[in-house]
Formats: C-alpha cells, sequence, structure tokens
C-alpha cells in the first residue's frame, strides 16, 4: 500500500487524523504532515481516513 499525500490541497480539517489517529498525524496548525503510520492491519483505517478528507487530499494506492 502506498500513499500520496498532496499537501498543497490540506485545507486543514484534520478529518483524516480525527477518523484515523494511529494513521494520519497533524502540525499545530492542523494540517496533515507527510508522515503516515502504517501498521500491520492498519489498511482498512488508512482507507477510513483518507476518505474522510474533504479536500481528496489523499490518495491510498494498493
Ligand atoms: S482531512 Fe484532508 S484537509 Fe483535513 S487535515 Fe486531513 S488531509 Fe488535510
Amino acid at each position: 500500500m502506498r500513499i500520496d499525500i498532496d499537501l498543497a490541497a490540506c485545507a486543514g480539517h484534520g478529518q483524516c487524523a480525527a477518523t484515523s489517529p494511529d494513521v494520519y498525524h497533524l502540525d499545530d496548525d492542523g494540517f496533515v504532515v507527510d508522515d503516515v503510520t502504517l501498521a500491520e492491519g492498519s489498511d482498512e483505517d488508512a482507507r477510513e481516513g483518507a476518505s474522510a478528507c474533504p479536500e481528496n487530499a489523499i490518495t491510498v494506492r494498493d
């Protein structure tokens, strides 16, 4: 699995990290950082967090 984050598209809604806090992380201003945590078995979590983004800033590829 590969996760691409379009940092320029991120508007700081924080929904990705709210939905999947073990995968996505925010900076102090609430914008996602390009440093995801992909542990064993967290694929579905990663997909749900990406789907929660209103800006479609996160793309998950198998
Ligand atoms: S949900 Fe989308 S817009 Fe909001 S912080 Fe995450 S990547 Fe950025």
